[in-house]
């Protein structure tokens, strides 16, 4: 237990960097907001729920400590990962101002394993204005019209002359996969329209274009055989 105590260098440091994320509104004054003794009481809400774990912990977890130590227990790489892509976006204060910017949409409505730091790189990625226009001009050039890659939604066949060029990029390569540096390739983005990107980043672990094609195909089948 007391290793894991407030006093310690490394419960200190995680603290610092929790009060550093770009995900809050404003800066919160608030002096107990994720001090040393917040971290050290969830690591030892961690140890009470690990079943490994020897000894006591603190038993007054949350369903969330628990769906998220199960999670990630047999996954300390990708644990790992997700860590070094939120620490590297913390030490990069340009990042950290533009992704202040970005809103807390969709916040209540998505589940995102990765947490909030994450889903918001993921969307400033997505904001390429010059690489999006790119990939919907290309994407024309080559198939004559700009429709969903997942459901086929053509915004110009529906709504004419306003809908026209209009289509969302989405990035398909998850951010805890990624290493080094955030550069995006044309490659790594799909066209999709505006429904099937919210869905898609509902579960952003497993947003993928073909996952989310096939449940569509299946739930018109279902509707045919009814
Ligand atoms: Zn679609
Ligand atoms: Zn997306």
């Amino acid at each position: 237990m007391r290793e894991m105590g407030n006093k310690n260098q490394k419960v200190i440091e995680v603290s610092e960097l929790l009060n550093k994320l770009p995900i809050h509104k404003e800066r919160i004054v608030n002096a107990k907001f994720r001090n040393p003794n917040g971290v050290s009481m969830k690591l030892n809400n961690f140890k009470a729920i690990d079943p490994r774990h020897n000894g006591k912990g603190m038993d007054r977890y949350s369903k969330l400590d628990e769906e998220v130590f199960f999670e990630f227990q047999n996954d300390t790489i990708g644990l790992s990962r997700i860590a070094e892509n939120i620490k590297k976006t913390v030490s990069d204060s340009k990042l950290v101002k533009s992704l202040y910017q970005i809103g807390n949409d969709l916040e209540e409505d998505i589940q995102v394993k990765e947490g909030k730091v994450i889903y918001k790189l993921h969307r400033y990625r997505e904001r390429n204005y010059t690489l999006n226009k790119k990939k919907k001009d290309n994407y024309f050039k080559k198939h004559g019209k700009l429709d969903c890659e997942i459901c086929g939604f053509d915004f110009f066949k529906t709504y004419g002359e306003i809908g026209k060029g209009f289509m969302e990029c989405h990035h398909k390569i998850p951010l805890s996969q990624t290493e080094g540096e955030f550069s995006t390739r044309l490659s790594d983005l799909a066209l999709v329209c505006a429904n099937c990107h919210r869905i898609l980043h509902r579960e952003l672990d497993t947003s993928d274009i073909i996952g989310l094609k096939q449940v569509i195909i299946s739930m018109k089948s279902k509707l045919n055989t009814k």
